[in-house]
């Protein structure tokens, strides 16, 4: 709904035109750009600076709460009140950040491993959620500011490999801040749609998306079709970036000055002098060929060949991840129609040309790399405003999602990598006589027993009539939106109760575990199959012994006490297999049951047709 609002500028009444922003909610530094007439900007501070808004949160004594430079300030002087990469907390449990505590100054909450991670500052307790929800607001605020307009509705980025539980958190948190978060983009997307890659429905391309940031490294291979943005792979480092190369000439200027190594381990604050020293020569290193200073007397001076030859080891680093990216989408550097580079470190020549090398073709570089995601964004924005052709944006989904079925497997409904959205269903009955209750358990990952595999959430579907084991029908939809938001349907279709559950998983995933339970599943193959083989062997044997019964009491005045002896004595030995572990037995006995009783299913067979045929007229 358009609403009218007056532009304080011109002093004239004016339309708002429902304008939809594009966030970049970033580990570092976060940014809202938008589109106007055809032009996307990135919007600055009061004085018009930098558009960069360090995703920092300070808490004041009095309950106030800083966000952005102001707050990046406190990070040395008050660490314990000052939140930084809160980013890498969304949608996580206090078991995915453990290990890694040291790592953030703040105080981060383990009530039970298995919830979400909270971050303690003072006497209150904030969520990622929260927190996030600051940074989005302050964003909020400066574009209201600058544009002199209330902002409402934003289009928000994420990484590739974000999972569900990470998407719906980045969702919470836009809500939260009063934004109506149209839609969750990959940043890789709106990195390639600021390009105007994969903006016309002809435009079919491969192309590679490397993001070096401060702290973070990715690559993503896209494929681009009719305006369809599939990713292929991602891989990447979540703690590899500009602050490494900071960190390497730290290093050797201490290794050069024994004395300089000396003092900085002996006191606190002159080691922050040298990091910020570290910066400004990378920084200037881009463009020239030295750089000197010093500090506190002691000379800093570091040449660009140095410099190089300090990060090698670390580029190398990405040049690894960029060919595992390619192997994992079955692809080879010459398919990759475009390389486009993001994030600020992208800036360093060596970055530059190593990535060119092994692509082997230049890359795209010349849109701001600190702004590119967010200028993606606001042209998806604008997209989704209908002020541009349109265009649908498709991801896959990074781990296999299923539910749990009798004996504990996992039941893939859609699998990894699929394209989303996507909407699946699957047919499943009971496996008891008069069940009433169905208990639907939704799972993520590869491994074939769900107690391997992540619980996502379960509900129960109530009220099934009761029916013979294995005559209710059940369908169960998996419905995947475009932001990766799940929610399971399940139906009984003879008595139709139903009901639906969105999931929202109780903690989130890294990267590296994502890669970790890919892994695991590979190694661990032989063993699943077995373990599969064997449950899946018990599960018919069930059903067979069901069926065994029932046929028996159906029958019973066919068959001659022998028979119906014979019959009792291998379905006994059947499910004496079947408390075993040896899937070879079950087959067996199952075989040996089913082929003493083929010829009386038969014979019962004819008798019932001819006892059916006799009342009707032909
Ligand atoms: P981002 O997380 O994308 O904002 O990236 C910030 C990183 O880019 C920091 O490590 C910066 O030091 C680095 N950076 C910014 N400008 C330059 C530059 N001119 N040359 C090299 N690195 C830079």
């Amino acid at each position: 709904m358009p609403s009218f609002s007056i532009d304080l500028k011109e002093g004239k009444l004016h339309k708002d035109t429902d304008l939809i922003v594009g966030i970049d909610l970033g580990t570092t530094n976060s940014l809202v750009a938008y589109m106007k007439e055809g032009t996307t900007h990135a919007v600055k501070d009061r004085d018009g600076k930098s558009p960069l808004v360090p995703s920092v949160i300070h808490f004041l004594p009095d309950g106030g709460i800083l966000v952005g430079d102001e707050a990046k300030a406190k990070l040395i002087t008050d660490p314990q009140h000052t939140i930084y990469s809160v980013k890498r907390l969304m949608g996580k449990s206090y078991h995915d950040v453990e290990g890694f505590e040291q790592y953030f100054g703040y105080q981060i909450i383990d009530e039970d491993t298995e919830s979400l991670v909270k971050i303690r500052v003072n006497d209150r307790f904030y969520t990622p959620v929260e927190l996030s929800a600051e940074i989005l607001r302050a964003l909020k605020a400066r574009i209201e500011a600058v544009l002199e307009q209330p902002v409402s509705k934003a289009v928000i980025t994420v990484p590739a490999y974000f999972n569900d539980a990470q998407r719906q958190a980045t969702r919470d948190a836009g809500k939260l801040a009063g934004l109506d978060v149209l839609r969750i983009v990959n940043e890789p997307t709106a990195a390639s749609l600021a390009y105007g890659i994969g903006l016309h429905p002809d435009d079919n391309q491969t192309i590679a998306v490397y993001d070096l940031g401060g702290g973070t490294f990715d690559i993503s291979i896209l494929r681009i079709q009719e305006g369809i943005f599939e990713v292929l792979s991602t891989h990447g480092d979540t703690f590899l970036g500009g602050d490494d190369f900071d960190r390497a000439v730290m290093d050797f200027w201490m290794e050069q000055n024994p004395a300089l190594k000396t003092q900085i381990e002996a006191g606190k604050g002159m080691s922050q002098a040298l990091r910020l020293r570290a910066e400004a020569a990378k920084k200037q290193l881009s463009r020239s060929d030295v750089f000197e200073d010093t500090l506190d007397g002691f000379p800093l001076r570091i040449s660009r060949p140095q410099f190089e030859s300090l990060i090698q080891p670390l580029l190398q680093r990405t040049i690894d991840a960029c060919r595992k990216a390619l192997r994992d989408a079955g692809l080879s550097a010459a398919d990759i129609q475009h390389v486009i580079m993001v994030g600020g470190s992208t800036r360093t020549p060596l970055v530059k040309s190593a990535v060119a090398e092994f692509f082997g073709r230049e890359v795209y570089d010349k849109l701001n790399p600190d702004e590119v995601v967010a200028l993606g964004a606001a042209i998806q924005a604008d997209v989704l405003a209908g002020n541009q052709k349109d265009l649908l944006l498709i991801d896959i989904t990074p781990l296999s999602l299923g539910i749990e079925t009798v004996g504990g497997l996992m039941d893939v409904i859609l699998p990894r990598n699929s394209k989303i959205p996507a909407k699946v269903g699957r047919s499943y009955t009971t496996s008891v006589d008069g069940q009433r209750n169905l208990k639907v358990a939704v799972y993520q990952g590869e491994r074939d027993l769900v107690e391997h595999n992540r619980p996502l959430g379960e509900f129960i579907l109530r009220g099934i009539p009761p029916m013979p084991a294995g005559l209710p029908k059940i369908e169960i939809h998996f419905i995947l939106d475009a932001d990766g938001i799940l929610r399971v349907r399940a139906k009984e279709l003879r008595s139709g109760v139903e009901q639906e559950v969105e999931m929202r998983s109780q903690y989130g995933i890294s990267e590296e575990d994502m890669a970790r339970m890919l892994i695991d599943s590979i190694q661990h193959a032989k063993e699943d199959v077995a373990a599969r083989a064997l449950l899946e062997a018990r599960n018919e044997a069930q059903s067979v012994l069901i069926a065994t019964e029932r046929f028996l009491q159906q029958n019973e005045a066919l068959f001659t006490p022998d028979e119906s002896a014979r019959i009792t004595a291998l379905a006994g030995d059947l499910a004496a297999a079947a408390q075993g572990t040896d899937k070879d037995l079950i087959n067996k006995a199952m075989e040996d049951l089913n082929t003493y009783s083929a010829p009386l299913a038969h014979r019962a067979l004819e008798a019932n047709v001819a006892q059916a045929l006799k009342g009707s007229k032909l």
